[in-house]
């Protein structure tokens, strides 16, 4: 089975752990470099994007994920994930860092406050006919698809909240935590092949 590492340092880590597990995969919680030699592909979890990005920072994983996402390791990120993945940010706080690895501006907590949270029903051609349902707690969204990028779905008013670039993709919303498994599925499918050319 793919072998897959979920950033474990802040964030819903157990949600997406259970769904790949659930499809299959081996996991194992990222905290150090030397623990992403041995991944197929890397989940970055909801949470606080700040917080993870500062504990990435002390334990030194900055960089290595930064390389590690440019040299073609595949990853996933849902809502403080998809920041971490993104290559510009707005509304972070001072100095915040990411990873990289999508050519996206994603706006932080532009849906307004925790309690402006909301759930809601989207299409994601890429999964199939049946609606994906979405949670959307304190998100961000897609300002600007870079041309490297590829929007993924939208709101009904065209606001970009999922997004791939070859084999890192984001969600603004948490598919780990509404029962949602075909968002990991696919990874795991772009893991696959990437494994099986490689
Ligand atoms: N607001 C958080 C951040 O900026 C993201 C929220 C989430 O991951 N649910 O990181």
């Amino acid at each position: 089975p793919p072998r897959i590492g979920v950033l474990a340092l802040q964030g819903d880590v157990g949600d997406h752990t259970a769904v790949l597990v659930g499809l299959g995969a081996e996991v194992i919680g990222v905290r150090r470099e030397r623990e992403l030699s041995s991944i197929d592909g890397l989940v970055i979890p909801g949470g606080e994007s700040t917080a993870i990005a500062t504990l990435a920072r002390a334990v030194g994983l900055i960089a290595p994920l930064r390389d590690a996402i440019a040299g073609g390791l595949p990853a996933f990120g849902t809502c403080a994930g998809l920041i971490l993945l993104a290559d510009r940010i707005v509304d972070g706080i001072p100095g915040q860092q990411t990873f990289g690895g999508l050519d996206v501006t994603v706006r932080r907590n532009a849906f307004g406050a925790q309690i402006d949270s909301f759930e809601t029903d989207l299409t994601v051609k890429a999964l199939g006919p049946d609606p994906v349902h979405a949670a959307f707690i304190r998100a961000p969204l897609v300002a600007e698809v870079g041309r490297a990028a590829t929007a993924l779905a939208a709101l009904p008013d065209g606001t970009v909240v999922a997004v791939r670039q070859g084999n890192v993709m984001g969600t603004s919303f948490h598919p780990e935590v509404t029962g949602e498994t075909r968002f990991h599925r696919y990874f795991l499918e772009q893991v696959t092949a990437r494994a099986v050319t490689r």
